[in-house]
């Protein structure tokens, strides 16, 4: 070999050795692990925070249960992602089909992750429908921003099936669906009659603090009392840890309940935004997670509702 063709060939193999090696890039990993709570009902926590880069929107509780011919989804996550790999982790939990997906209401962490299950029903109450085409676009973007890469390739996919409250059977298995409102206009709560394990979606949060862009709180508090009624042995929350009694229940109330009050006195004393937002928290409140941040966030969503009727009554 000629030196020329020797210097050609230690410049190409410089070239290979030196070049970037294309690894394809790792699609992020949300870890999702099924935890069994009852017998053929899995719930998947998500983690008391925020939305954020870290978490890639995982903040929410999903949840699947495999009747005798097939499995029910309850929420389906807050990206495309999520949805893909809530998918796989059914899969490693059983063999049996998908039936429905349902979303407890329209929230995107809740129904996002829709997109994976595209071939498969999609049910949710017609008012959650409705929100999922108008306001789909605005929180997709959100979460982008918010979550970043997690969000990748994801776009909102209403639910497709409306339901209506009632009992069905679904793959053999009773189920019971009840409508309410109040932490949006419509929430549903789904009663797993065989277990008695209560999904209630975002009328219950635990451990970490409620949110209200779309609130109604006086109907949520009426809602509260009306869950507790309900025949249910253990309660999956929106957000937080299952808890095997009413517990989430009455600190979810005791938050609103709070809020409400804060935001009423307010009002009436004619305070301003910023003198209701310096107003401390109680402190058994106060050591919720995210109580803070999601006080302000009520007061800017809330506080002009409140403001309107005292300065009417003023004039
Ligand atoms: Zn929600």
């Amino acid at each position: 070999m000629s030196s020329a063709a020797w210097r050609a060939l230690f410049t190409l193999i410089c070239a290979v050795a030196l070049a970037p090696t294309l690894v394809p890039a790792q699609e992020p990993d949300y870890g999702l692990a099924p935890q069994r709570i009852a017998d053929d009902v899995y719930v998947l926590v998500g983690r008391t925070e925020d939305f954020s880069r870290g978490n890639g929107g995982n903040i929410v509780n999903t949840a699947f249960v495999v009747a005798p011919e097939g499995v029910v989804v309850i929420d389906s996550g807050p990206s495309r992602l999520y949805g893909e790999q809530l998918r796989r982790a059914i899969a490693r939990v059983t063999p049996k089909p998908l039936l429905k997906v349902f979303n407890t209401h329209h929230h995107p962490d809740h129904y996002l992750g829709n997109q994976a299950f595209a071939d498969k029903p999609t049910a949710a109450l017609p008012t959650t429908i409705s929100g999922q085409r108008s306001e789909g676009g605005a929180f997709t973007e959100n979460l982008y921003r918010m979550a970043g890469d997690w969000m990748k390739g994801t776009e909102s996919v209403p639910a497709r099936e409306p339901v209506s409250p009632g009992l069905v059977t679904i793959g053999g298995r009773p189920f019971e669906l009840l409508l309410f409102a109040g932490h949006t206009q419509g929430d549903l709560a789904i009663l797993d009659r065989q277990s008695g394990v209560l999904f209630a979606g975002d009328l219950v949060f635990w451990n970490r603090a409620p949110t209200t862009p779309h609130a109604d709180v006086a109907t949520w508090l009426a809602t509260l009392d009306r869950l507790e009624a309900l025949p249910f042995r253990l309660m999956v929350p929106g957000h937080g840890e299952p808890v095997p009694d009413a517990r989430g229940i009455a600190q979810t109330r005791a938050y609103l309940r709070w809020l409400e009050g804060a935001l009423r006195s307010a009002a009436e004393r004619g305070d301003e935004m910023t003198e209701l937002l310096a107003r401390p928290l109680p402190p058994e409140l106060a050591t919720i997670p995210l109580s803070r941040l999601e006080f302000a966030r009520s007061v800017a969503h809330l506080y002009r509702r409140y403001e309107a009727p005292t300065l009417k009554q003023a004039r």
